[in-house]
């Protein structure tokens, strides 16, 4: 398993090729076949990979919240949702999107809200869930950043013997 979020971020790029071939690849799998084995891939890698020494996504994403997590975040910032709202978020259709990278929330590498983080963080990289080959644009928005995300999809790969198809329609 890989955990080097510099290495992560350089194969990403290496590999750019190869993950668009995969996603046209995870087409042929029905959405019945696919999701469980996603869902048992992150259930495998995510207990071993801990978030509080990465924090990778709150230094590379604007986070969402939604008006009605805006009240318990604000007081845990000890101010006024209003003044939350002018400090800390911007707001964009349906939701308020925190406004800097690092997260504002980020203190040390840990939430100072933790406890009440937006939902958005609660299920990053979101994999498990209905239709992975449709989101799978999404899902490599995280791979490159994210060490669940990157490992569930290279043990995906394994799984479902993409590699050897590839490097055969490589040399052909
Ligand atoms: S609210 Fe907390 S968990 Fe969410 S991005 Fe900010 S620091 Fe990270
Ligand atoms: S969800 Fe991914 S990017 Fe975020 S802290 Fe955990 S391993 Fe790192």
């Amino acid at each position: 398993m890989l955990l080097d979020l510099s290495r992560i971020k350089a194969i990403a790029k290496e590999k750019e090729r190869e993950n668009n071939a995969f996603a046209k690849f995870l087409r042929q799998f029905p959405s019945s076949t696919l999701d469980p084995l996603v869902a048992l891939l992150n259930d495998e890698i995510e207990p071993n990979i801990d978030c509080k020494t990465c924090a990778n996504c709150c230094k590379n994403f604007y986070a969402a919240a939604f008006e009605h997590e805006l009240p318990a975040l604000a007081q845990a910032s000890g101010v006024s949702v209003e003044n939350f709202k002018e400090t800390f978020v911007k707001p964009y259709k349906e939701a308020y999107y925190f406004n800097t990278k690092p997260c504002p929330m980020l203190r040390e590498n840990l939430c100072s809200a933790y406890e009440v983080r937006p939902l958005c963080c609660q299920t990053f990289p979101n994999l498990k869930g209905e239709h992975f080959k449709y989101r799978f644009q999404s899902v490599m928005e995280k791979y490159a950043i994210c060490p669940i995300a990157f490992n569930v999809v290279e043990a995906l790969k394994v799984r479902l013997s993409f590699q050897e198809k590839f490097a055969h329609s490589s040399v052909n």
